[in-house]
């Protein structure tokens, strides 16, 4: 299926690595020119020349940490009018919430629910006039399942969420559309860098731990990237603009409800 979105813009934050990289390939595949964000130069010159290479579109890379205002500044400058945003950032660490204090929480914050609205702050009324526009943001399945070690995550992510719905539905009679994307367990850096202290502690194999976890999902396998671009890249098509305001959820069955 031909997308329809040959020739637009993309800004795709979090991308050097795992899932905001997944989705800018499969944009770049659909010949959109994408600028990815991360903030360690190296790694992400390198997926910015793999997905040139495998795609020939333009791809711009800025080094900047998109939590920041001079990160995103630097973002928006090199693409001020995108038609397409993807709003991912870094996950905040497990722990217990009686040792997390302010600063932790406004990390979370900051990170993953006040970066997103002020990107989207600042390309939503452009996206209007070119009657346009397509925003994804990445969250988590734990807004849907809240995990209990994942508090930061769950407690910010659901507040993004919650604005999101308040707020997408004044935008679609415009043609920009704005959904979530929840992903389960998908096999990136972020699941598995875990996975050696765990077996450590446990005294078990790596093999095991990721046995073990994948034993509990119905697909008895963590996702691969590429399926989470893929939907992406559905969510941002032409053919999307009548999706809004939802929250999609990617995790291979794990979520056993109804809804
Ligand atoms: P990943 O493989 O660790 O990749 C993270 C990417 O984000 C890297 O390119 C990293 O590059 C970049 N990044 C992190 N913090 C950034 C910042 N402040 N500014 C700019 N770029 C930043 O992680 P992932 O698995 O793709 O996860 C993406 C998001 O989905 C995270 O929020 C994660 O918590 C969430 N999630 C993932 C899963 C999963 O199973 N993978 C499940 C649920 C939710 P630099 O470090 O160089 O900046």
């Amino acid at each position: 299926m031909d997308l329809g979105i040959r020739g637009r813009k993309a800004l795709v934050c979090a991308a050097s690595k795992g899932l905001g990289k997944a989705c800018a390939m499969s944009l770049a595949r659909e010949g959109v020119a994408v600028t990815i964000v991360a903030r360690t130069a190296g790694p992400l010159a390198e997926t910015a020349e793999e997905i040139r290479k495998a795609t020939e579109v333009k791809v711009t890379a800025v080094a900047a940490d998109i939590t920041t205002d001079a990160g995103r500044a630097a973002a928006l400058e090199a693409c001020p009018a995108p038609d397409i945003l993807v709003n991912n950032a870094g996950g905040p660490p497990p722990g217990d919430f009686h040792n997390w204090d302010r600063d932790d929480w406004i990390k979370a914050i900051d990170a993953n629910m006040l970066t997103s609205i002020f990107l989207i702050k600042a390309t939503v009324d452009g996206m209007v006039e070119r009657r346009f526009g397509r925003v994804v943001n990445i969250t988590s399945s734990a807004v849907k399942a809240p995990i209990d070690v994942l508090g930061l995550s769950n407690g910010a992510r659901s507040g993004l969420t919650g604005f999101i719905a308040g707020i997408a539905r004044n935008f679609a009679q415009h043609n920009v559309t704005i959904n979530n994307l929840l992903p389960g367990r998908f096999a990136t850096d972020r699941l598995t860098a875990n996975f050696p202290a765990t077996a450590k502690a446990r005294g078990v194999s790596v093999e095991q731990v990721a046995d073990e976890l994948k034993r509990q999902i119905p697909a008895r396998r963590f996702g691969d990237p590429h399926e989470f671009g893929e939907a992406c890249a559905y969510l941002c098509s032409a053919q999307a603009g009548y999706v809004t305001g939802q929250n999609f959820l990617i995790d291979g069955g794990a979520y056993p409800g109804t809804f």
